[in-house]
């Protein structure tokens, strides 16, 4: 998935095989770069509604 499909500014681009991983990815880079703390539940809803 990428930020951008999310609305975000942004070309950060996540592939993973390995969903808990994906998840943590995307946590990390969004509190650091977006100033925004999503739960395990958003990025879930993210990644699926990609
Ligand atoms: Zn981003």
């Amino acid at each position: 998935m990428t930020c951008r499909e999310h609305g975000f500014d942004c070309d950060f681009d996540i592939v993973s095989e390995d969903e808990a991983e994906l998840i943590e990815f995307v946590q990390t880079h969004a509190k650091s770069n977006h100033g925004i703390s999503p739960s395990e539940e958003d990025v879930r809803k993210m990644i699926h509604a990609a």
